[in-house]
């Protein structure tokens, strides 16, 4: 099959099977080779690895996928794309298994723990733009044994995964990222390597798994709560944000104070800090909380 990198090809596939691209699942396709090459050299992609894609849409990024991993599957929620890829863009390649089904609601540790077999395994996607968030959320949270997450997304998005405190891109997805992995902005990609264009700019991260968590917290559930409500009124001093967030029951007295006792001053916002603070302060909050 030839390379759907080249858009004329791409163009071919679209015709010959009539497709219309379906805006409510984010369907962008890539035409660009460079970028193409690009998203498999930032992963790293070896024929040791277990590759697991999001969204193949007509299989151009899975078919560099093939070429370079050990194994692929490809996980697409438009059944009507599967016999297209099934049948004709990917069907010389034998390391490769599509799969329709809804990736906020697939076991993706049934699949590892299916097809695994110990290589390490990385998630490599082109991710449909409107849910960017919960896709990257879930793969993280959910304790996955995965080496990497390189992925397309918006630009604006790739920014704060990798902001820094007090900058005006640095928020809850910023440090609840960060607690997992380290990211790295691969490239950044104009509208015009897509077909049809998005409307937004996008930008390959990376993201690599820490082996260890960069920060010790006694309760990290209940640092992400205080994440949460830093950043839900991030305009507001920290003692106030926490202190007006129901999910914490605390006196101002106590938020206070456990604020200090982290060596910071009371009239700071939560933006200023830095994970390793947070962590700190969660311990310091958790200690007040006990009976
Ligand atoms: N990988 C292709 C490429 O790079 O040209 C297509 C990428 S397109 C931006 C996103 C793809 O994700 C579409 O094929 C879309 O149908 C699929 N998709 C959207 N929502 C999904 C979901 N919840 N689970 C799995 N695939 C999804």
């Amino acid at each position: 099959m030839a390379s759907l990198g080249n858009p004329q090809n791409t163009i071919a596939i679209l015709n010959k099977y009539h497709i219309t691209f379906q805006k409510r699942f984010g369907q962008n396709f890539l035409i660009d080779t460079h970028v193409l090459e690009k998203i498999i050299t930032s992963a790293d992609i070896t024929k040791d690895d277990f590759v697991i894609e999001i969204g193949p849409g007509i299989g151009t990024l899975t078919q560099y996928l093939c070429e370079a991993a050990g194994e692929v599957v490809a996980i697409e929620i438009d059944k009507t794309l599967l016999p297209i890829l099934t049948e004709d863009t990917l069907s010389s390649y034998d390391n490769v298994t599509v799969i329709n089904a809804d990736i906020l609601s697939f076991d993706v540790t049934a699949l590892i723990q299916e097809k695994g077999k110990g290589r390490p395994v990385k998630v490599v996607a082109n991710l449909p733009y409107y849910i960017t968030t919960p896709i990257l959320m879930q793969l993280l949270e959910s304790d996955l044994p995965l080496h990497s997450i390189t992925v397309m997304i918006q630009k604006e998005v790739a920014d704060r995964l990798k902001a820094k405190p007090g900058t005006k891109d640095f928020g809850a997805i910023t440090l609840a990222v960060q607690y997992y992995a380290e990211p790295y902005l691969a490239a950044n990609v104009p509208q015009n390597c897509f077909m049809p264009r998005p409307n937004v700019a996008s930008a390959v991260i990376r993201l690599t798994l820490h082996k260890d968590r960069p920060v010790e917290v006694k309760n990290s559930a209940l640092m992400f709560r205080i994440i949460r409500a830093a950043f839900n009124q991030r305009r507001k001093t920290l003692v106030n944000a926490i202190n007006n967030f129901p999910e914490i029951s605390l006196s101002k007295e106590d938020i206070a104070a456990s604020i200090e006792s982290c060596g910071l001053s009371e009239s700071i916002r939560g933006e200023a800090l830095s994970l390793a603070q947070f962590a700190a302060l969660s311990d310091a909050i958790g200690a007040r909380l006990l009976p």
